[in-house]
């Protein structure tokens, strides 16, 4: 199949790794938006949070605490970060492998209104 991020799950594609293990690659974002954009990827390959099923409850929960563990091992736990999920084209989707992202190292301001 010719998904970016599935071939950079089976290293045919290089990239800066972070952590990875037998379900899931975290990486470094090739145009990064914050001093640290990491992407968490699920070495199986599902377009969106749309395509997931009941059976990947497991695998969604570990994407979450891959994001955790990549904020702790670049040193954004405090003052903190953010994970992101974007899916579909009013979501900003652009690469159809479900993926998170993890931004930190500077501010990044609110994205819902204030109250
Ligand atoms: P999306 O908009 O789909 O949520 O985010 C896709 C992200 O993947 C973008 O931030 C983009 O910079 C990143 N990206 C796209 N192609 C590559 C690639 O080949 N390598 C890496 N490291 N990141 C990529
Ligand atoms: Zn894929």
């Amino acid at each position: 199949m010719d998904c970016v991020f599935c071939r950079i799950a089976r290293g045919e594609v290089q990239a800066r790794t972070v952590l990875q293990d037998e379900h899931l690659i975290a990486f470094d974002d090739i145009h990064p938006a914050a001093p640290v954009h990491v992407l968490i990827v699920p070495r199986k390959h599902l377009a969106n949070l749309s395509a997931a099923r009941e059976e990947d409850a497991l695998l969604l929960g570990r994407m979450l605490l891959a994001a955790r563990d990549v904020a702790r091992a670049r040193g954004i736990e405090e003052p903190g970060y953010r994970v992101v999920m974007n899916a579909g084209e009013h979501g900003g989707q652009e690469v159809f492998h479900c993926h998170l992202h993890v931004l930190g190292g500077r501010p990044l301001g609110r994205i819902l209104p204030a109250r």
